[in-house]
């Protein structure tokens, strides 16, 4: 094994070139500094040495060979929209964005699948499914990812409690891995007990295991209607008590996420987009989808009752897509509210039994409140997903900021493996939460990562420093 890695030469940048074209290929301060980082430039800012942009599997298999031989590290670039700081050069090297690969193929009907290459859009790819009636309902909240990224970050969103995660959805993925060879894994097949399942090990690696350059999707019928409810509450708890209420009723919601008053008035204040509840000093969104108005209907007023038995000061019914659009359009700017709201944030993507909501939410707020943060949870609490956003005022000074967000995220995240939670639900490891993972999962489980780290990638060359970091072992020269 090679490490710590080569500094590129102008003869590695000519050979990239020469593997591409000149005009896809851009090298030190010709980098656009946009893609030295992710949405999350506070978990670090890289410049990558050169960035690239390939057309072709073929392309990326040259580039991954060259890079092996040459022991040039790599990074695979989606759209960038990760908020993990996964889609950066932390050690440098190339960056390969796959956003010109972004091909979908047509809808094969008989397999109910389509086929597509990495950089499509998540909005393109749903949006050729709906134009031959079916459904690719996997609906994170950032619909310009790319469906690499969103395969690469397993990425969930609002409509996991009915329909499940990206990783449901993948039938069988194609993909270079670190030494230039080109895969398959699975097929376009239903069921597969052939060997080790390396296709679920892939989906959700961030980058780390080997470069995805088109995957194989199943869709579904897509649901004839749908409608949305908004119950208000005196409080945020009180909206984490109702929904396991909203989960025992005999119909699968489709999203459940919660938002408090504050947060709404940030997003109606910096972004103009209005809220039409106004009650409630937190509100619960319920979403149904059915294939016939009586199902619906019947979920809708069963949903409703039990908003009314449990508190809620109303129940708001946002029956056509224009006024449900209203609801999900507030949901859908948090991230851009807070930002604009804000001098910096951080953000816990914890994920806890759905039993046990409202207890993190409850501890969740007084943990960070006790460190002198303005803290706002939200989100997916239909899966249990609560985003703990944390947001700094202009008071607070680099350090202190830094050690109060520090010593909260220490907290947060000892409270979810209390509560039989997760470090991270959807947004992943990357390089932002990566000093937490090992005191979360423990040296045994690290041990394994990295021993599954060095069968795709011995020379660790494929997005470094992410997910797992090795040291080098100074006597023999070998990452450990
Ligand atoms: C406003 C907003 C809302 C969001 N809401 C959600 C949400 O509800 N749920 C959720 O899960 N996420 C959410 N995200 C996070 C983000 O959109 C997802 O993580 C998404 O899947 C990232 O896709 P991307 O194309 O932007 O990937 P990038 O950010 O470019 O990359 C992410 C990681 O994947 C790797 N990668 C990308 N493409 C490939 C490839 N083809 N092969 C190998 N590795 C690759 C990168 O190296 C990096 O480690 C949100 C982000 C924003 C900004």
């Amino acid at each position: 094994m090679a490490y710590p890695y080569k500094k590129m030469t102008r003869e590695d940048f000519d050979k990239i070139r020469s593997i591409t074209d000149p005009g896809r290929v851009w090298v030190g301060d010709e980098i656009a500094t946009e893609y030295y980082r992710d949405e999350m430039p506070e978990y670090g800012v890289f410049p990558p040495e050169l960035y690239v942009e390939v057309i072709n599997k073929e392309e990326v298999s040259a580039i991954m060979a060259y890079a092996y031989k040459e022991n040039i590290p790599v990074v695979c670039r989606g759209a960038g929209t990760g908020l993990a700081g996964g889609a950066t050069c932390k050690y440098g090297g190339i960056m390969l964005s796959v956003m010109r690969m972004n091909r979908i193929f047509p809808i094969d009907h008989k397999n109910q699948t389509v086929t597509v290459q990495p950089g499509a859009l998540l909005l393109d790819v749903q949006a050729a499914a709906a134009a031959e009636g079916l459904f690719y309902p996997v609906d994170p909240g950032e619909k310009t990812a790319s469906i690499g990224g969103n395969i690469i970050t397993n990425a969930g969103g609002m409509k996991a409690v009915r329909y499940g995660l990206t990783r449901d959805f993948v039938r069988c993925i194609e993909a270079v891995m670190p030494d230039g060879s080109i895969m398959n894994f699975s097929s376009n097949v239903v069921k597969n007990t052939t060997g080790y399942d390396i296709k679920d090990l892939i989906i959700g690696s961030e980058g780390t295991l080997c470069i995805l350059t088109e995957a194989t999707l199943k869709l579904l019928p897509a649901p004839t209607c749908s409608a949305t409810l908004v119950m208000p509450f005196g409080s945020l708890e009180e909206c984490a008590d109702m929904v396991p209420k909203v989960l025992e009723l005999p119909f699968v919601p489709t999203a459940i996420e919660f938002l408090e008053r504050e947060l709404i008035e940030i997003v109606e204040r910096n972004l103009n987009k209005l809220f039409p509840v106004k009650q409630g000093e937190a509100v619960l969104i319920v979403m149904y989808d059915a294939s016939s108005k009586q199902e619906l209907d019947s979920a809708v007023e069963a949903a409703s009752e039990a908003a009314l038995a449990n508190g809620a000061l109303d129940c708001f019914i946002a029956a056509t897509p224009e006024r449900a659009g209203t609801v999900w359009a507030v949901r859908g700017a948090i991230l851009e509210g807070m930002k604009a709201d804000s001098v910096a944030q951080e953000e816990c993507d914890v994920v806890v039994p759905r039993a046990r909501i409202a207890e993190y939410v409850k501890a969740a707020k007084k943990i960070a409140l006790s460190h002198g943060i303005r803290v706002e949870p939200c989100g997916h609490c239909g899966d249990g997903n609560i985003h703990t956003e944390m947001l700094r005022g202009p008071e607070m000074s680099d350090e202190e900021w830094k050690s109060a967000t520090h010593a909260s995220l220490k907290e947060l995240y000892a409270l979810s493996k209390e509560l039989g939670g997760q470090l991270s639900g959807e947004h992943g490891i990357g390089n932002g939460r990566l000093e937490f993972l090992e005191e979360f999962v423990g040296p045994r489980m690290i041990a394994l990562y990295k021993a599954i780290k060095l069968a795709f990638d011995d020379k660790l060359i494929l997005n470094p420093g992410k997910v797992i970091e090795f040291q080098q072992n100074k006597q023999e020269g070998n990452p450990v």
